[in-house]
């Protein structure tokens, strides 16, 4: 059998030594267990830092991607948050433990409906999952103080900017389809640059549009 709390303490280990400074972050990773959130034969593989696959084209993201927006968020234990692209549920579960409360919209149907049991069954009850398009946001439940973009959009929609609250903060990986940089926006408009990541694209009224996408037209011309 694969010890894996050993592997999960491996994994926090590395991620403090390539540059993950926040202890509550890599406190809060170190509760999570990642191999409840990649399907069952890649469970040997949950503390190898690198993204899994976890079906209908999707990955869950590598750790110390997630451990770095997740620090760059910079969050405080009362804010609410939004999260764009819910996958796995494994960001929103390592959200939950430093926030009040997370709403986490998936627009892939299995993706929600499998996200949400496992939040629900793993105790963090302060996750929401909502079926849905939010490239321009959620608007029923903003102001957000905290936003985090976890899949690669083209650019931060006004929209859901206009979702952030006062002094929020939202992070995002903005770029082309191929390669993004993360950026942290700020809600008066400042933006910080932070390197380079690849992220699966954002579908839907704002994101990248594709060919055969049901739920937008194909690209044309304006
Ligand atoms: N945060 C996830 C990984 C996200 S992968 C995790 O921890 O596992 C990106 C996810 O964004 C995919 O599941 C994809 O289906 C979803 N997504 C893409 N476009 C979206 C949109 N417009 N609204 C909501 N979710 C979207």
């Amino acid at each position: 059998m694969t010890d894996l709390a050993g592997e999960r303490e491996r994994l926090v280990r590395s991620l403090a030594r390539n540059g993950i400074g926040d202890e509550r972050v890599l406190e809060a990773v170190a509760r999570v267990p990642r191999e409840r959130f990649v399907p069952q034969h890649l469970v040997g593989d949950a503390y190898a830092d690198r993204a899994l696959p976890i079906g209908e084209g999707q990955t869950v993201s590598q750790p110390w991607v997630v451990a770095r927006m997740t620090e760059l968020l910079d969050v405080r234990p009362t804010d609410h948050v939004l999260e764009v692209g819910t996958g796995s549920g494994y960001q929103a579960a390592v959200l939950a433990q430093l926030v009040h409360d997370v709403v986490s919209v998936e627009r892939h149907a299995p993706l929600a409906e499998s996200a949400a049991a496992r939040l629900a069954e793993l105790g963090y009850g302060n996750v929401r999952v909502v079926l849905g398009d939010a490239s321009a946001g959620y608007a029923p439940d903003a102001p957000y103080d905290r936003i985090i973009v976890t899949a690669a959009t083209p650019l931060i929609h006004p929209e859901l900017a206009g979702q952030l609250a006062p002094g929020g903060r939202l992070v995002a990986p903005v770029g082309s389809e191929q390669v993004q940089e993360l950026i942290v926006r700020h809600a008066d408009g400042r933006e910080e640059r932070h390197g380079g990541v690849q992220f699966v694209p954002l579908l839907g009224r704002a994101g990248f549009r594709r060919d055969g996408e049901r739920d937008g037209p194909p690209p044309g011309p304006r």
